[in-house]
């Protein structure tokens, strides 16, 4: 079945990405970005719930050298479609994994001995020699091997025929906020392992340490390459981090009024009965809900219509939420609503959604479910 929406007809909710804003954004990313430093398009979890393929294609045009990647299901959907670039698995292999890495030329961090080993044999026996990257840990705690103790590992991936060190990375634990100390103190044991490298006389064509904060405000942490998800999405990690002009959020959500409903004083709306109409009323009901990811609240929030804000009345369903239109005379059925995103003047944007929901920017980018169908537009040639 192909649910492309100029072919099948599309659900009355859905996710709108705008294709020219995100070649815009990484225009901007890279007008910004020093001509020596690469980009690695973080594209992982659907490119934020954007669309991996779609993203990966603009990314890939406007000159991204490689993209990075959670799991080996992502990776082999983008080798399927056909792009050749370089794919950078971000987490830790299990060693059942190592083997399609090989053939598939998927890029994998290697931050401990076993792997190192499992997949120097894997290499081997395909008769090939495959680029590695080593995870540094410099205080988050997460993956990678201890910055204390990362020597003897690329020692260790060193005495390995069949493995050449590509890169070095870290990540750091807070990079977007106002105080860097922690950030600069993972920068300087990052460079504790470098000079170590150096000495030892290893060539590293590829030091990574940067994350979209750290792309904007650590720019004497950028080295080789910089890599970047949620500002190539169009939106800031943080209130405070330094901003580019003109970069723009891809993601909508939009849904079309569905039914209209006229409350007499005292009529309620929905499940629980957590709202009971003051006046006469008019209500819109929109074919959406905590099913689609939208957070399940109760009074709280709303939409746009017709470039106006309509609050959102009594509580969430599974399939659809309810909005007070009584101001928006003009609404009709099937009218367009903007549950995030901008219409007219007025805005609900991506951290205001992260407010409503008591969470952050990237998880409402990726919280959105796929029976939301992705609709891209203006994607279609490169001007
Ligand atoms: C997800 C991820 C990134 C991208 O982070 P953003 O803040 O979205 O730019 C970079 N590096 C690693 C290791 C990641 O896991």
């Amino acid at each position: 079945m192909d649910f492309d929406s100029t072919i099948f007809p599309l659900r009355p909710a859905w996710v709108e990405i705008d294709l020219a804003r995100l070649r815009n954004n990484l225009r901007l990313i890279h007008r910004d970005l020093p001509k020596n430093v690469r980009l690695l398009a973080v594209v992982k979890d659907e490119a934020y719930g954007h669309g991996a393929l779609d993203v990966a294609r603009i990314a890939r045009e406007e000159g991204a050298w490689g993209f990075g990647l959670s799991t080996l299901e992502e990776a082999m959907i983008l080798r399927d479609a056909g792009i050749t670039t370089p794919l950078l698995l971000l987490g830790e292999r299990q060693e059942a994994e190592l083997p399609w890495c090989v053939e598939h030329n998927l890029t994998v961090c290697v931050n401990e001995p076993h792997t190192v080993r499992k997949l120097a044999r894997a290499a081997a026996s395909a008769n090939k020699r495959v680029p590695v990257h080593v995870k540094i840990h410099t205080g988050m705690s997460r993956y990678g091997v201890r910055w204390d103790e990362a020597l003897p590992l690329i020692e260790l991936i060193g005495a390995e025929k069949s493995l050449s060190l590509e890169g070095v990375m870290t990540h750091f634990a807070q990079s977007d906020e106002t105080d860097k100390t922690f950030a600069n103190l993972q920068f300087s044991r990052f460079n504790e392992v470098l000079q170590g490298l150096a000495a030892r006389g290893v060539a590293v064509k590829l030091r990574h340490t940067c994350n979209s904060g750290g792309f904007l405000d650590l720019p004497h942490a950028h080295l080789d390459m910089v890599r970047v998800g949620i500002l190539m999405y169009g939106v800031f990690p943080s209130s405070v981090c330094r901003r580019i002009p003109g970069i723009e959020p891809v993601m909508s959500v939009k849904a079309r009024i569905a039914a209209i409903q006229k409350l007499k004083p005292g009529e309620v709306v929905g499940y629980g009965m957590r709202y009971t109409a003051p006046s006469e009323r008019r209500i819109a009901v929109l074919p959406i809900g905590y099913g689609d990811g939208f957070p399940r609240v109760r009074n709280q929030g709303g939409a746009l219509i017709h470039g106006q804000r309509a609050p959102l009345v009594g509580g969430i369903a599974m399939d659809a939420l309810m909005v007070d239109i009584t101001d928006i005379p003009e609404a009709q059925m099937w009218d367009e609503a903007v549950i995030m995103g901008r219409q007219g003047g007025e805005e609900i944007t991506v951290h205001d959604m992260a407010k409503l929901k008591n969470s952050v920017s990237y998880e409402v980018l990726t919280s959105w479910r796929l029976r939301l169908r992705r609709k891209s537009v203006n994607g279609k040639n490169k001007q």
